[in-house]
């Protein structure tokens, strides 16, 4: 089959070069999940651990502006001198490095006490945010101001926390402020890996960015409420999604974490392109490979079928070479006519009478049209089988005459016998009852012309053989399926036997 249908192999060459494509691009599928998967992990877990610090920062604030609510609430704080005062109130309080002074004020914002100075700075807060706020609403507990940024730039911007003072009747009775360098979250931001293309940033709740890394100057203090990144995040509060972020126009994938009990956000944001870029060499690295095997191996394929074809040509020239046809195994036709020669000169000296029929498939192209071409071949095989089986003696020789024709070559062999050994063939090919639906008789049969030395006067063997022609011709006209012998009478035609069995 595979020498007849070279093919197969050239499809059975691409079909693994698909699959292996298949396979790569499959891995190389799962290797991009698993990146994104890793850049995932790492953007949320520095976002907790912004979170976590922060919390813990802020906490310890708060309880340093508790401590001082806690001084002024004790009636003896006022009887006592300003130095052992200021020391009461402000001892206790945190001194990290980026909590700047912390004051008090009383109901109309002046500073009436201050960690930084004694006596405290000339200072009214009363139009500040974390001022009016706190006088607005009694129970806002600790509250984070808007930035302040001075004016000799944002370097040194700050924040407020502050928490109210109240009457023991509950009226306004000034706050306690304390101030946070921006700086903190510029420091907290300053050495986690995000890649080159990365960003961290700290918003207030509403939007206001207070730091980012990297260090956008103008950036700061300004709100991003507005941007799509910001309202997405508002509308949905997904997990995380890849985005555009405000400030560049870089891709990237956004992890977003609120921080417990603060009004902050954080977000951690890595590039895209960080992302893929180890990915990307890979990808191309299996790509590539997967190309180059993909390539070898349909070349090898190709290279295979090509050899293959030279093989099978190669066998059929040995075969003609040697006498053989190669589809049925009989004589071929250069063997039939070395053949002749030899039988007619031996004829012409012995006298012994030559016999020689020609044999032709009935209705043959409508066999390949209605069973294709390689059921032809199959069914050729097997009547120059049904006919090789009757070439019994040693000097009968049964031939390949050319497509679907055979030929018999009987050296001493009358024409009576002659006729009779054709009929048998013919009989033997019709009980091979090889399906035939386009033919009358159902089944595939073969007609018969047979001409004899006995019968006239022959020039060569291609006299007598012509006469055979002329006997099938005879045989085809009278319905096929039977056996003729030539009518010396007129060439051009010859005599039905009338012993064949054929209904056509
Ligand atoms: P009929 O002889 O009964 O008049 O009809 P036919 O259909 O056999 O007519 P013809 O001799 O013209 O057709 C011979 C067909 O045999 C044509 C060709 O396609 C087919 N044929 C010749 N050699 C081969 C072969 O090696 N294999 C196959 N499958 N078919 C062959
Ligand atoms: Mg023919
Ligand atoms: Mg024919």
């Amino acid at each position: 089959m595979m020498t007849r249908r070279p093919n197969v192999v050239i499809a059975i060459g691409i079909a693994l070069a698909a699959a292996l494509t298949l396979i790569a691009a499959w891995v190389m599928a799962q290797m991009r999940d698993d990146a994104l998967a890793n850049a995932r992990a790492s953007a949320f877990n520095i976002a907790l651990l912004f979170e976590r610090d922060t919390a813990r920062n802020f906490d310890v604030y708060a309880l340093s502006l508790q401590a001082v609510i806690d001084a002024i609430d004790d009636p003896r704080l006022a009887a006592l001198p300003a130095d052992i005062r200021q020391s009461v109130l402000f001892d206790r309080s945190a001194t990290a490095k980026n909590l700047g002074a912390i004051f008090v004020t009383n109901a109309a914002g002046d500073v009436i006490y201050d960690s930084g100075a004694m006596p405290p700075r000339k200072l009214n807060v009363a139009g500040r945010d974390y001022f009016t706020a706190q006088r607005d609403s009694p129970h806002l507990g600790l509250y984070l101001s808007r930035p302040f940024i001075p004016r000799d730039g944002p370097a040194n911007a700050t924040i407020g926390l502050s928490r109210r003072l109240s009457n023991p009747d509950g009226s306004f009775a000034g706050v306690v402020v304390g101030t946070m360098r921006l700086d903190y979250f510029r420091q907290l931001f300053s050495d986690v890996d995000i890649g080159t293309n990365g960003t961290v940033a700290v918003l207030l709740a509403d939007g206001t960015l207070l730091m980012r890394r990297p260090y956008v100057p103008a950036m700061i203090g300004h709100s991003v409420a507005e941007s799509t990144l910001f309202q997405r995040f508002e509308r949905t509060q997904p997990s995380g999604f890849f985005s555009v972020g405000p400030v560049d126009d870089v891709r990237r994938w956004f992890a977003l974490r609120r921080v417990d009990g603060y009004p902050l956000v954080f977000g951690v944001a890595i590039a895209a392109e960080d992302i893929y870029r180890e990915w990307r060499v890979r990808a191309w690295i299996i790509g590539t490979l997967t190309a180059l095997l993909d390539a070898s191996l349909i070349a090898l394929a190709v290279m295979f079928t090509l050899q293959l074809q030279r093989r099978v040509a190669l066998e059929a020239e040995l075969r003609e070479q040697a006498g053989t046809d190669a589809l049925t195994s009989l004589a071929n036709r250069r063997s039939f006519e070395t053949r002749a020669d030899h039988e007619w000169a031996r004829t012409r000296r012995s006298g012994m009478p030559l016999s020689l029929a020609l044999f032709d498939v009935d209705r043959f192209k409508l066999y390949n049209d209605r069973y294709g071409h390689l059921a032809g071949d199959d069914a050729l095989a097997a009547v120059a089988h049904a006919l090789g089986a009757h070439a019994r003696r040693a000097a009968d020789c049964a031939a390949r005459y050319g497509g679907e024709e055979f030929v018999l070559l009987l050296p001493e062999t009358g024409e009576a016998q002659a006729l009779a050994l054709a009929e048998k063939v013919r009989a033997a090919i019709e009980a091979l009852a090889l399906p035939h639906a386009e033919s009358p008789n159902g089944v595939l049969t073969v007609s018969v012309g047979v001409a004899c030395t006995t019968q006239s006067v022959f020039a060569d063997w291609r006299a007598l053989t012509d006469a055979a022609d002329a006997a099938l011709y005879t045989a085809k006209r009278a319905g096929r399926n039977r056996v003729a012998a030539w009518l010396p009478a007129a060439t051009t035609d010859s005599r039905d036997t009338g012993i064949a069995r054929g209904s056509g």
